[in-house]
């Protein structure tokens, strides 16, 4: 041991260093603001990475809990409870889909959608178990869902790898075409690439493969974690495609900050034997209060039509103070949104942006994500584009 006592040179020795984190402690939330123990302020357009579509701390969600906490919080996911059964008949109701299965994280969804096209395949399909992913996509971090993923910087992390994932790029059908074997069972894909930097499939592509996994008899499998509930604007982004996937998986905005996530199915899909799936803390009723809850609010027509509004806003404030800055395009839907700074700089923009107070992420060396709660206002847009502005002009300041 090199220092007896680390914490006494490092206040943060103990929380283990996944993440360059500044040193600075946050305490407390509210709307689109966050505070640290010191009292100062941040305008928050990171939300948790697109979790608080409500913003921190929203009453809906403080009730939800409060109300369910005295309520039940757990009697293990091999009983029904009536939030699990409310959420699972709402999420069904509105994807047009027939089961649910909740569990508590994006990457537990994914890894529920992979083992239940793998035993369809095995079932249904003559043991076909390949699943068809896109370059640079994003589904998680557990093993099978990194495996699934299509982020370079993972190539040769924690192998062996889990087998049976043949990548293509997104958006080409042709190549998805000739990846098509005996052995695939499925195509994975996220309808807007988040973590790759706000990546649209786009319509005709997401149709495209609609098309082409009927005709091969392939389940076409929809990662919403990120652009589900309501964060494109509509409540989920398939929607925009007028198409159905066979299984869809939601978390970030499903809890509004709580962990939740959820595998919807086709009922055609559905084969779980007794056994192949659970978790202790699957469908809790604690969680799934908040998912009903949350779910309720956003899907109501006036709430989406104001995202689709605040998204617009946010473009043309993005486009005006992009030709400023002279840096490129808006990409994404609704409020899930990015920024081509034309130049890789954008760990400086998001450095200088936070010691103006604001939190905005750069998802890449030349892009800027913003991912504000649903519920952001049109002069706390205002504010963000005002702190970014500066933010910009102290980063070619010091280039
Ligand atoms: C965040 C994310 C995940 C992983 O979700 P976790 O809750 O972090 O496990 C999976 N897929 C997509 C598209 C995501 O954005």
């Amino acid at each position: 041991m090199t220092n007896p006592n680390p914490s006494v040179s490092n206040p943060f020795a103990a929380v283990m260093d996944i993440a360059p984190r500044p040193p600075v402690v946050f305490a407390s939330g509210q709307g689109s603001w966050l505070t640290d123990r010191d009292g100062r302020t941040w305008l928050d357009f990171i939300q948790g990475w697109a979790v608080n579509c409500l913003g921190h701390c929203p009453k809906i969600v403080t009730d939800a809990l409060a109300l369910q906490a005295a309520q039940l919080i757990n009697c293990s996911p091999s009983y029904y409870n009536e939030p699990m059964v409310k959420l699972c008949g709402l999420l069904t109701e509105l994807s047009g889909l027939h089961q649910v299965f909740l569990a508590n994280s994006g990457a537990e969804a994914n890894e529920g959608a992979i083992k239940l096209a793998r035993k369809w395949g095995s079932r249904h399909k003559d043991g076909a178990y390949e699943i068809i992913t896109m370059d640079h996509g994003f589904h998680g971090r557990t093993l099978a869902t990194m495996s699934a993923s299509g982020k370079a910087v993972w190539d040769g992390l924690f192998e062996p790898r889990v087998p049976g994932f043949i990548k293509v790029p997104y958006g080409d059908l042709e190549a998805v075409k000739a990846a098509i074997g005996p052995k695939t069972v499925a195509v994975m894909l996220e309808p807007i690439q988040g973590e790759a930097g706000v990546w649209p499939a786009g319509n005709a592509f997401l149709q495209g493969l609609r098309a082409l996994t009927r005709a091969n008899n392939l389940l076409l499998i929809l990662d919403e974690v990120q652009t589900g509930i309501g964060r494109t604007g509509r409540m989920f982004a398939f929607e925009h495609a007028d198409i159905h996937p066979d299984i869809l998986t939601l978390a970030k905005g499903l809890g509004a900050g709580v962990p939740i996530s959820a595998l919807v199915a086709d009922q055609s899909v559905c084969c779980f034997d007794y056994g192949d799936q659970g978790g202790t803390f699957c469908g809790n009723a604690l969680m799934a209060a908040v998912g009903c809850a949350v779910v309720e609010e956003v899907s109501r027509p006036a709430f989406l039509a104001r995202v689709r509004e605040a998204g617009e806003r946010l473009t043309s404030a993005l486009n005006r103070l992009s030709a400023k800055h002279g840096c490129g395009t808006v990409r994404g839907q609704g409020l899930l949104l990015a920024l081509d700074l034309g130049r890789p700089v954008s760990k400086a923009v998001v450095n200088a942006a936070f010691r103006r107070g604001l939190l905005i992420n750069g998802p890449r060396p030349d892009s800027l994500r913003f991912m504000p709660s649903l519920t952001v206002s049109d002069s706390e847009i205002d504010a963000m584009i005002e702190r970014l502005d500066g933010a910009l002009a102290d980063a070619a300041l010091n280039a």
